[in-house]
């Protein structure tokens, strides 16, 4: 890319997102002063690990799609990718609560698609009305509404009800811990109404797809140290003193050739906060970024002895919304992942709350006692745990529902008539890590190119 005369760059927020827009930023233009002023003392937003007496526990973020593009390439620029650790082979299996005993989750899912129907059976998850319901999908006519439609209504007309909101639905809670009813189709799995319509079904859509190219790296990885080895790589390929952190930004202005904060002029922003706080920063697009809807969730991560505690083989289990309960979902994450937790002693982590209702208003002895009941109730775990680490995240995981793409252009038409100012974050094209790499490259391109 051409060098231009250097510039002086703003960047607030110094999670995934907005470091991601640092890294590319910089790579593109190395000259360029880039500030990064993040408001908590330490960088990485919800990608944060604690290292603790041998104990390594994600406080959000466990890990990413290795398939999605953005984040692989990412690891590999920044020479990361012999630090990739793929969940434990050996534990290669998960569960799913119903009736508040743990069955299989039915083996050949492709995403969240059964892409082997005859697997339903093995299970005890699903009646077998239910699977009998599943397997027509093949010659359920694809009967699509011109605009949106829900995750929730269009996977019921595929597969039916019960296999969606016993085995589908609680998937999509453990990403978006939101409302499936509520999930826009287009803003989240549009390959899958492509598929529909191109091949008549999602059956025979895969099958025409044929089967996928086995890549060297398992679909969903971390790191040895976590995923706060990603944060540290991207702090280290800045220079130093690029990132100020205890450093919150309370307002900016717009300038005749840029930004202003606290006095200080600067060429080009970067807004990298989550919607709410950018519409603060932005008084002139908040209604835009007001319009995302944010959810909020609490992790509980406890440590057991190991003799205290019996656990089936297994990465954990995902628990859906009609069993009523506040944990979304359970993972064993010394069974998941290699050396995360010491000798003697396991690691489990409960993801809680659910979309509608705020988790983190709750004290941590009510938290705590949330967990530990489901552990009693789901795992027969009474013993006291020896370690716990409680977490919360407010309105931290945007909703993309119904309309997301619309809310999306309506911003993206505002901000491209400001070429000194870019947006990046989860409520654009997605939640996942990789997507927020993304977002910030964008971001990165369109100062760049100005
Ligand atoms: C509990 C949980 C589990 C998740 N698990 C996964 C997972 O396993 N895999 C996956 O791919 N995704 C997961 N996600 C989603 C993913 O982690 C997030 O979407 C992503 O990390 C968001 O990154 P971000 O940089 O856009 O935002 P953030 O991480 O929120 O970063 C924004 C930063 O801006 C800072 N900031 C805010 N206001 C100001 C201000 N005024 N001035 C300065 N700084 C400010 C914040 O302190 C923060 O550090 C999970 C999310 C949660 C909450």
């Amino acid at each position: 890319m051409a060098s231009k005369s250097p510039r002086n760059v703003a960047i607030i927020g110094a999670g995934i997102s907005g470091l991601s827009a640092a890294y590319y930023l910089h790579q593109a233009q190395p000259d360029w002063q880039l500030s990064v002023f993040e408001r908590a003392a330490t960088p990485g937003g919800k990608l944060r690990t604690l290292a603790d007496n041998g104990f390594v526990v994600e406080t959000g973020a466990d890990s990413f799609l290795s398939r999605k593009p953005g984040g692989l390439a990412l690891v590999r620029a920044l020479d990361l990718e012999h630090k990739l650790q793929g969940r434990q082979p050996e534990h290669a299996r998960t569960y799913v609560l119903r009736g508040g005993a743990l069955h299989d989750l039915p083996s050949g899912l492709s995403g969240l698609v059964p892409a082997d129907l005859s697997a339903l059976s093995a299970s005890t998850l699903l009646s077998e009305s239910a699977v009998a319901r599943a397997k027509q999908e093949p010659d359920i006519p694809a009967d699509l509404p011109d605009s949106d439609i829900s995750v929730a209504d269009f996977m019921t007309q595929r597969f039916g009800a019960e296999l969606f909101q016993t085995m589908i639905e609680p998937l999509l809670a453990g990403i978006y811990g939101g409302r499936a009813d509520l999930l826009s189709l287009a803003a989240t799995f549009p390959q899958l109404r492509t598929m529909v319509e191109t091949h008549g079904s999602l059956t025979k859509g895969l099958q025409s797809a044929g089967p996928k190219n086995a890549s060297p790296v398992p679909p969903f990885v971390s790191f040895a140290g976590g995923m706060s080895t990603l944060i540290e790589a991207l702090m280290a390929a800045l220079p130093v003193g690029t990132v100020q952190l205890s450093t919150a930004v309370d307002s900016v202005t717009q300038t005749a050739t840029g930004w202003s904060i606290n006095g200080v002029s600067y060429d080009a922003l970067i807004v990298a906060t989550s919607a709410p706080v950018a519409g603060v920063l932005l008084p002139h697009i908040a209604a835009e970024l007001a319009a995302f809807p944010y959810g909020s969730s609490a992790i509980v991560s406890l440590a057991f002895n190991a003799g205290q505690v019996i656990l089936p083989q297994g990465y954990g289990y995902v628990s859906p919304r009609i069993e009523g309960r506040e944990a979304i979902a359970c993972t064993w994450s010394s069974q998941k992942w290699a050396a995360r937790a010491p000798e003697g002693q396991v690691l489990l982590r409960l993801y809680l709350g659910r979309y509608g209702t705020d988790i983190t208003q709750k004290s941590d002895a009510e938290l705590l006692a949330i967990a530990i009941a489901e552990l009693k109730e789901t795992l027969n775990i009474t013993a006291d745990p020896t370690r716990q680490y409680i977490h919360r995240w407010r309105n931290a995981i945007p909703q993309l529902h119904l309309g997301h793409q619309a809310r999306v252009a309506a911003l993206q038409n505002k901000i491209d008539a400001l070429p000194t100012l870019a947006l990046a974050g989860a409520y654009f094209n997605g939640v996942g890590i990789p997507d927020c790499i993304r977002s910030g490259k964008a971001a990165a391109e369109k100062i760049t190119a100005h």
